[in-house]
């Protein structure tokens, strides 16, 4: 547990990290951005925020409790069967009781009190723009960063002279007032969203909604799900959102069931029509070919860091024995590790091994993220290690600096994180075998430097 609290800030930058170099960096047809997340109020009336975008919230008339209607039905029930004497039972969401066939009208807490009718609540925190508060027009905290890329579409197409089909990224906050937050971070009030709003010529939208779908369901995998726990599942013709042509999500076996990881939807020319309505500035792309203006359509792959990072988490967990004991292991992508080399001295009573360990630390440094560490026994160091994640360490022994008998070797060794296999190579040519091993040659490295099998 503590691995994985340490484990979790640096994992989540990574997660950004890569997908801002797969989706912007490595793309000619991509540009980033990073808009405000306070805009002007109209920014939320014109994209149907402010009437839509809302979740349905029943009331517990017992215990108070609240949660979202159409949510109920993913949770078990509490049930105090009368055909059974009232005994308890746990029933799982959406069945019905075995015993007397009742179905959930009770509440899933308590078990006791009956739940109010559905409440339209609206999901957008509510703040004040403008310093006396009874004259302040009254704004909102963006609830997704894609509003604040089609606000800025045409500053992005006269600066950066973007020809279609092309895209807007963006990193950012998104801020909802959930009824029901909670596991872990896979639900929470203010959170980290990674979208792009990829625009094309009306009629390809089919075509690159497609090819975006198997985009990003092909970006897990690469660095470390397991396709047995993703799947795609289409939105149902009522479930579309009101802008949407057709949306596939992305799910996650998250350890509470199946659920939503991202979301790809074509938005079709919704969101451009609607901002250029209510600012009176049409957002239009000229197609040099036909000599016409057009409305571009959008797809849009809006993934959450947060629950992005809570996946690779959940998937890298392991545990086994080893030699008798167990030893928890995260077989983090040594991309998304949080740190990447963790340099230890065998003896940290040897001044020698502890200084070398410090210089090659804060060599490798100036590369990789990488830690010294000397407060335990090499054991339990490298343990440490595991917990958090980390693909190689590098330990300094007396071999390595020399002593009365024997001179130095100038060999340090490097373990690997999942096979606990180890090399010994030269110190001089240490930085370039790690970026080899970071690339996943680990079998050339061994195959010329190996010495353990564990
Ligand atoms: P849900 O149905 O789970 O509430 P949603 O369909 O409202 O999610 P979208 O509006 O499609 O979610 O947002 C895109 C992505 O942003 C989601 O796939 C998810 O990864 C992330 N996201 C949305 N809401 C939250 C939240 N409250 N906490 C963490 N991440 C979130």
């Amino acid at each position: 547990m503590l691995g994985l609290r340490a484990a979790w800030r640096g994992t989540q930058n990574n997660v950004k990290r890569v997908w801002w170099r797969d989706s912007v960096q490595n793309r000619a047809d991509m540009v980033g951005l990073d808009s405000s997340i306070l805009m002007h109020p109209r920014v939320w009336q014109a994209s149907g925020h402010l009437d839509h975008f809302t979740d349905p919230m029943v009331d517990c008339r017992a215990c108070k409790r609240r949660f979202r209607a159409d949510k109920l039905d993913e949770d078990p029930w509490v049930h105090f069967c009368e055909a059974t004497k009232g005994n308890k039972f746990t029933i799982p969401g959406g069945e019905a009781c075995k015993h007397c066939g009742k179905k959930r009208t009770l509440c899933p807490a308590c078990g006791k009190g009956e739940l109010t009718e559905p409440r339209q609540f609206n999901l957008m925190f509510k703040t004040f723009m403008g310093p006396v508060e009874e004259d302040a027009a009254v704004t909102y905290l963006r609830p997704e960063t894609a509003q604040g890329i089609f606000v800025n579409f045409d500053n992005v197409l006269q600066s950066m002279r973007m020809k279609l089909p092309f895209g807007i990224a963006q990193i950012g906050k998104s801020f909802r007032n959930e009824i029901t937050p909670g596991n872990f971070t896979f639900r929470s009030r203010e959170f980290e969203q990674m979208e792009i709003e990829f625009f094309v010529m009306p009629g390809t939208d089919e075509e690159w909604h497609q090819r975006w779908i198997d985009e990003r369901f092909a970006w897990y995998p690469r660095y470390g799900i397991r396709k047995e726990n993703l799947r795609l599942r289409e939105h149902e013709k009522d479930e579309l959102a009101h802008y949407a042509k057709r949306t596939a999500d992305i799910e996650y076996l998250f350890p509470m069931g199946w659920s939503e990881l991202e979301g790809i939807a074509n938005r079709t020319d919704f969101d451009l029509k609607q901002h250029a309505q209510f600012s009176g500035k049409a957002l239009e792309y000229f197609d040099e070919e036909t000599k016409q203006k057009i409305v571009p359509f959008v797809i849009e792959p809006s993934a959450g860091a947060d629950r992005g990072t809570l996946a690779f988490l959940v998937d890298a967990y392991h545990e086994e024995e080893v030699k008798g004991e167990k030893r928890v292991v995260l077989n983090f992508h040594p991309e998304l590790a949080p740190i990447k080399v963790a340099v230890l001295p065998l003896l940290k009573k040897n001044e020698r091994i502890v200084e070398t360990a410090k210089k090659l630390t804060a060599e490798l440094r100036t590369r990789w993220y990488c830690v010294y560490d000397d407060t335990a026994s090499i054991g339990r160091l490298y343990r440490r290690q595991d917990e958090v994640g980390t693909p190689f360490c590098v330990t300094v022994d007396v071999q390595t600096v020399g002593d009365d008998k024997a001179s130095a070797d100038e060999k340090v060794t490097i373990r690997d994180r999942n096979t606990m296999d180890q090399v010994r190579v030269p110190m001089s040519s240490l930085a370039e075998i790690i970026a080899k091993l970071m690339d996943g040659a680990w079998p050339d490295v061994f195959r010329d430097h190996g010495i353990t099998k564990h």
